[in-house]
């Protein structure tokens, strides 16, 4: 039991340390208006494969593991990927 909740405390305090590494860098923000959904960004463009993409759903972004290479902004033709930066909120969900 005890090794368990070493091993979750180890999970917690990665996903911390990569939250003080990227805040403040630039990330990937969907901006829904110009999205037609049509699944172009989530067809393996993404080097670390954090796109995913359901059809007539909007795409989401894992942040936590984003690189910020943003292959994703220029594969989108409809501009509907913009760089922004992270919020801490958004970096937890
Ligand atoms: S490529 Fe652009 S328009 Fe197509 S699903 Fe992705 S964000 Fe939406
Ligand atoms: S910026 Fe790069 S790593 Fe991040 S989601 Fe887009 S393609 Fe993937």
């Amino acid at each position: 039991m005890g090794k368990k909740k070493r091993k979750s405390s180890k999970k917690f305090s990665n996903k911390i340390q990569n939250i003080k590494n990227n805040y403040k860098k630039q990330f990937p923000h969907l901006v829904r208006r110009l999205c037609i959904k049509c699944g172009e960004c989530g067809r393996n463009i993404c080097p670390v494969g954090v796109i995913e993409f359901i059809p007539t759903k909007y795409p989401r972004f894992d942040l936590l593991k984003c690189t910020s290479c943003f292959k994703c902004i220029e594969i989108c033709q409809y501009d509907a990927i913009i760089p922004k930066e992270a919020r801490l909120k958004s970096l937890l969900m």
